[in-house]
Parts: C-alpha cells; structure tokens; sequence
C-alpha cells in the first residue's frame, strides 16, 4: 500500500516528541534527523529532504512555536503544512477554454497508465464537470491501444474517434478537431504513443501533434510505483513539450512517495490528477492538503465522504439505517451492505482514509477479511427470501441445504446467524436509546 512505511516512521518521529513533556532543540533536532531519514529512505530526493528540513527547522524554531501552548503540536503541524507546500498547496485544474473547444493531450511512456487515464479523465469531465468529451485514439504504435480505448470509451459512454493504425497520429489528431466541431464536442482528449523509453522520434511525433491541435492541457502520466524515475522523466517531458500537469498513476501499489514528494518541486509542474485502480472511476483529482494528511497517517476523510456519496446508494443507506434502529434488519439488508462497502474498494484502502484507522490499515489480512465476506455473500445468496428475512425458521436441514449450495460449512452458517443476531440486537438498543434521547457514546 502507498507510503505505508514513510507513514510509519513519520508517525513514530512525531510520537517521540508529543510523548515528551517539554520541547527541547535537543529532541527537536532529533525528531528532524529522524524525518530527514524516513524521506530519504521513502526515496525522496536528497535536495527536497535538505529545502524541507531547512524551511521546518527554520520555522520550528521561531520564537512563538517555543512559549506557544503545544509546541510539538505546532512543530507537527508545521512539518504537515511543509508537506503541502512540496505537493503545490493548491488544486490545480485543467485549463478550460472559456468559449471554443478546449483540447487535452495525454503523454507519457507505455505502460503508465495512459489510455487509461485518458478514460478515466473523460469519465471526471463528463461526470463532474458537465463536459461532452471525444476520446481519440493517436496511439497507433501499441497495437491494442485503439481496442483498449474503445472499450474503456464504451463503458463510460463516450465517444472514440478513431481511423485505425494505418493513419499517421497528426493526420487522426487533425481531423478528429474536425470531427469534435462538427459534432458539438467541447472538450478533446488525444491518447497519444508511448514508448519504453524517451526517444527523438517519439518526441517529434508529440511536438507535431501539439502544434496541431494548440492543448490547453499537456498531461504527463507517471507512475507512482517508479519513484524517483518520475522525476527525470517528468523533466525530459517537460523541456521538450512544457508539459501543464501531472496524472499520477498507480498510487493504490506499493509507492514509496519519494516521487509524487519529489516531482512538483523540481519540475515546477503540478499534480492535477491520481489514479487508485484499474478501474475507470479510480481517479481523484489531486488535492495537496488531503494527501499530506494520507501521508501523515492523519486519514483522509473527505476522499472518504465524496466516494461514499458517489458510489454508494445514498437513498438505499438512509433506508437501511432506519431500519437497523428500529430493529428490523435483515440479512437481505445485510447482503446490501456488503455489496455497498465493496463499490468503496479495499478494506485496507477504505481504513487508511479514516482518521486515526490508518496505522491498523496495514495489519489486517486483507484476503482473509475479503475471503470472509465473499463467504458471507455466498452463504446469503444460496438462501430464499423468506430465510433471508426470518433465519429463525432455519433448523438443520436448511442449513445443510444451504451450506451446500454456497460451498461452506453448516458451523460457517450457525457463526454468520450469531453474528447477525447480535448485530440486531446491537442496533435495536441503539435506536431505543435514540428514541430516548439518549444517545449511546460511540466513541467509548
Ligand atoms: P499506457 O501504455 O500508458 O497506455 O498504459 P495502460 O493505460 O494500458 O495501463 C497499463 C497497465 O496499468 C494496465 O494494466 C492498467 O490497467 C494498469 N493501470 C493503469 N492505471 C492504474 C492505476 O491507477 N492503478 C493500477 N493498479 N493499475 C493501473
């Protein structure tokens, strides 16, 4: 999982000087040595870690962070608000066109994530931002490149433009203008080539593409699992294209972030966009304050609320938690809810985004918890409506029946029905205690 490690070590730097009752220079120099390590270690530019260790120390030891009320609070929030300052403290946007057709090129070398996230921008832009977008496909040189952008097109319901492999990129990229003004397409988005590695060709096929169609975009895809690499690759890109901003990909895989901490402030360029998944909606738009807070370890819980409202059923929640408090939860209800918490993703990936859950994240057995609720739906599904609403009707034979037909164990059926009795039992008090006005304490 992303940044598990610099999390960590950052978290346990920080432990060390809030758990001492007076802040001294001397363990403040000491918990600056060890964030200066858990930034190297995470592979995070060596000048970077010398700015950002200067710039926290330089604040840290102003006057006021010394006879404030919780000086290493401050210093922590210092350190957090340098992290923002790296990532580029504010949303960057793309560059819409106020009047015309606002057109976006997509770069980057094979493999990172391009023709996906040429898909899944398309998928924001139209959901989020009311655009009518044209995907076209200019990568002509990875043979399933067209394929693949047409089926990811058709899954979200855009149109792919398209004359095939055998029509240079820029004579594509020119008529497909056409096309898009023809056709009342306000926004263009041109999945170009990609190769192994930066070469001449390549960038001579870009420059002339880019002269044609005049982006208002030029947006690189790196790859978060590559590190440092990014950084060099983001520079090559850049001087030869100027490139607008940055679509960070495949930051749900194992990235250490010493390139996502490392590439705004050497190229300059900013982060506009972060890929989470293979999926077409596993996209975000890239905020600085919310992922210092997910590298901090401080969760992220806006991410969290704005996918719940997006994936979940948000009409069907309300429904259902009126009626586990009034105590008639069923286990059909049950089946919806596992059904929703898997729309959100991994288990591990939903507990880092939840304040204070994300050092648990990395402990769970995540097969293990996934296994079991696969079991559960299983189990849930193999039964009829009637057992669904009423398992007490449930006596050996049923439960044989069942067992078979999900492929578990009558004692896996006889654990889930405890399970959800005492789940049950659990929300009925608290509705009854709501309906006292008293409301259970949670958070004990
Ligand atoms: P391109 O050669 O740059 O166009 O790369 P593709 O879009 O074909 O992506 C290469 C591979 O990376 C594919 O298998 C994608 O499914 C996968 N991929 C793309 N973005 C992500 C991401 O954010 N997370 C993960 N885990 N995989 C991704």
């Amino acid at each position: 999982m992303a940044f598990e490690s610099l999390t960590n070590r950052l978290n346990k730097a920080f432990r060390d000087i809030t758990g001492k009752g007076k802040l001294t220079e001397k363990n403040m120099n000491d918990m600056l040595r060890e964030v200066r390590m858990s930034l190297l270690e995470a592979d995070v530019n060596y000048k970077v870690v010398k700015d950002f260790i200067d710039h926290v120390k330089e604040k840290a030891l102003g006057a006021d962070v010394m006879s404030s009320l919780n000086p290493s609070q401050m210093v922590v929030k210092i350190v957090h608000d340098e992290i923002v300052e790296l990532l580029g403290t504010s949303e960057a946007s793309i560059n819409f066109k106020s009047s015309g057709i606002t057109t976006i090129m997509m770069v980057g070398l094979q493999g990172t994530g391009k023709t996906t996230a040429s898909a899944k921008i398309a998928n924001v832009l139209k959901k989020k931002k009311a655009r009518k977008p044209l995907l076209v496909a200019c990568d002509i040189v990875r043979p399933a490149a067209i394929e693949q952008l047409k089926t990811l097109g058709n899954s979200i319901d855009v149109e792919v433009y398209s004359e095939g492999a055998d029509v240079p990129a820029l004579t594509q990229a020119k008529n497909a203008m056409e096309y898009a003004k023809a056709n009342g397409y306000d926004t263009v988005l041109f999945d170009t080539a990609g190769r192994l590695h930066i070469d001449e060709e390549l960038m001579q096929e870009l420059a002339d593409i880019k002269e044609a169609v005049q982006p208002d975009d030029i947006l690189l895809t790196v790859d978060a699992m590559t590190g440092q690499d990014i950084v060099t690759v983001a520079q090559s890109f850049n001087e030869q294209l100027a490139v607008t901003g940055l679509v960070l990909t495949k930051l749900d895989g194992d990235s250490r972030g010493g390139g996502i901490l490392s590439v705004r402030a050497i190229t300059n360029v900013p982060v506009k966009f972060v890929g989470q998944g293979e999926k077409v909606d596993d996209l975000d738009i890239f905020y600085p304050d919310r992922m210092a807070d997910r590298i901090l370890g401080m969760g992220d819980i806006m991410t969290f609320v704005e996918q719940a409202q997006e994936k979940m059923d948000m009409e069907e929640q309300a429904k259902a938690a009126s009626k586990m408090m009034s105590g008639k939860f069923t286990l059909d209800d049950m089946l919806m809810q596992i059904r929703q918490m898997n729309k959100l993703g991994s288990l591990g990936g939903i507990m880092k985004m939840i304040p204070g859950m994300s050092q648990m994240a990395g402990q769970i057995d995540e097969a293990k918890a996934e296994g079991q609720m696969k079991k559960t739906e299983a189990i849930i599904l193999s039964m009829t409506m009637e057992e669904r609403e009423n398992p007490d009707i449930l006596r050996a034979s049923r439960k044989s029946r069942i067992a078979k037909g999900s492929g578990t164990q009558v004692a896996d059926i006889n654990r889930l029905i405890k399970q959800f009795e005492q789940t049950r039992q659990m929300m009925k008090m608290m509705g009854n205690m709501g309906k006292n006005g008293k409301m259970p304490n949670m958070g004990a």
